[in-house]
């Protein structure tokens, strides 16, 4: 039997099928252990110190009784756990993005996603640079400040020269007084070279979705073309850290395996990154199986309905605190109002999933011929931006951070020195000043800058109030952009 070792580097050693299954059934055991399960949320509950919060996580055995239980009082305490965990650390502040699919060419045969090789039916399309910088005009134009780009896996037309090209014009389109300050990428495992090369064309985060952690299932999901490599893909987080890429992105796609096999795997991959480099996952994404093209999501068995989804969503957040949860436009606005208080830290807006889905098409009459899923939340990014504040949260396109170094540990660092009112909130209160200035409705103009006038006195340090009050009033009356602490 192969051993258990979150420090290995091989694949089968750190998500080992053994410890998981000893785990589910640990958790199933103690699922109506009351007083173990008060012990696991203590542990979990952010412990106030002189300077800010700390909070100590859980392991995957802990994180895994708390997903399994279903005592009603308890599930209540894990919701209201995960609330408090996501206001010590992240405020109320949650952070936007779009996605930007370059190319739907792909080599590989994923039976759940509609970019598969033998679907004949689905246009292939691949941006040009022209078309790139169409696209990011659309997507300043919107006040986007970040995006997510996409691409299938095809050596021949997506070779990793086509995505560090396509990173490149990115950045280089300034817009009116838009511009791209953070592109995170979602492109299939790479070789640590290639790694390297994304990390010296500044990418932010580099995300990769496990799709599932069952290594039979997942050769059977992926059965042709360089993805079926269970190995290779599930060590890619490794080789994008030794490549010098801080900030890796995991994400299961929920609806393929069992919920309890996926989530202990995906808390075991995050300890494993902790055990072996240092430092967590930057993020977890938690997308769920959507219809597509030529993908009928009940044909697969492992649907999760919307309150596992949630108690899922809030077991991440008690189990790994400093990570950044993120949720797409593939759930409706329903399911992201209720995730937002369990624990989400950043959600996309105003998204298209098809390649060249932008430019020169409004939100209604969107194109659906390459679109990768059905999008859920197909609101603009006004409507998201106005929701949000509504719901009490404050937009924020604040890419500081990465571009002040403070990534990997440094990031985490800033999380845990109580600091974050100081710097992540004035930030986020800038950034949304530019995007109401630059791009709001009336209405969410209004809405905007009465949360500003607010939620800057809650800035503790009168020297940094004052600079953002100032910059503030800079933004609003002049094309001065881009302040950040
Ligand atoms: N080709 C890259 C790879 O292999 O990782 C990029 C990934 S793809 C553009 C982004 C993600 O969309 C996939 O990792 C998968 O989890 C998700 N996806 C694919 N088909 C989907 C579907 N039918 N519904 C929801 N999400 C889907």
């Amino acid at each position: 039997m192969v051993k258990y070792d979150p420090k290995s580097l091989k694949a089968e050693e750190f998500i080992n099928d053994a410890e998981i299954r000893a785990t589910l059934e640990y958790a199933e055991a103690n699922k109506h252990n009351a007083a173990l399960i008060d012990e696991i949320l203590e542990k979990a509950r952010p412990q106030k110190t002189e300077t800010g919060y700390v909070c100590h996580g859980l392991t995957h055995r802990e994180a895994s009784v708390l997903l399994a239980c279903d005592l009603p009082d308890k599930i209540e305490k894990i919701y209201r756990i995960a609330e408090e965990i996501k206001l010590a650390f992240y405020g109320n502040r949650i952070v936007i993005f779009a996605p930007l699919y370059l190319s739907n060419y792909c080599v590989n045969g994923c039976v759940y996603c509609p970019y598969h090789i033998k679907n004949k039916t689905i246009p292939r399309k691949k941006l040009t640079q022209e078309e790139v910088r169409a696209e990011v005009i659309a997507l300043q134009d919107m006040g986007h400040k970040r995006l997510a780009i996409e691409a299938g896996e095809d050596p021949k037309n997506n070779p990793i020269e086509y995505i560090l090209e396509c990173i490149n014009t990115i950045y280089s389109v300034n817009h009116k007084n838009g511009a791209i300050r953070r592109v995170n990428v979602n492109i299939a495992a790479t070789t640590v070279e290639n790694y390297r090369k994304l990390k010296d064309a500044g990418i932010g985060t580099y995300i990769l979705f496990q799709e599932t952690y069952h290594k039979e299932s997942y050769l059977q999901l992926h059965p042709t073309g360089p993805k079926h490599d269970y190995d290779y893909h599930t060590e890619a987080m490794d080789r994008a850290m030794e490549g010098g890429i801080d900030d890796v992105g995991l994400g299961v796609l929920f609806g393929l395996e069992l919920y309890k096999y996926e989530f202990a795997g995906l808390i075991m991959h995050a300890e494993h990154l902790e055990a072996v480099h240092g430092v967590g996952p930057h993020t977890i994404s938690v997308p769920r199986l959507k219809r597509a093209d030529d993908i009928d999501p009940d044909a697969f068995d492992n649907g999760i309905d919307d309150e596992t989804f949630a108690k899922i969503t809030a077991c991440i957040r008690l189990a790994v605190p400093y990570t950044g949860i993120i949720i797409s436009t593939r759930e409706t606005e329903a399911v992201r109002t209720k995730l937002l208080r369990l624990g989400v830290s950043q959600v996309s807006g105003g998204s298209r999933t098809s390649v060249g889905g932008y430019a020169g098409y409004t939100n209604e009459e969107r194109p659906h011929d390459t679109e990768q899923f059905d999008v859920s939340d197909q609101r603009s990014l006004d409507e998201v931006v106005h929701w949000l504040m509504q719901n009490g949260h404050i937009p924020s396109f604040c890419t500081a951070c990465y571009r002040e170094g403070r990534t990997g540990d440094r990031f985490m660092s800033l999380c845990k020195s109580g600091q974050i009112i100081n710097c992540c909130h004035p930030n986020a209160l800038m950034t949304l000043t530019e995007y109401l200035t630059d791009y709001a409705s009336e209405e969410t103009k209004k809405t905007g800058f009465a949360v500003i006038d607010r939620e800057l006195e809650r800035v503790t340090n009168p020297k940094v109030k004052e600079i953002a009050a100032q910059n503030i009033i800079d933004i609003k009356n002049s094309n001065h952009r881009d302040f950040r602490f």
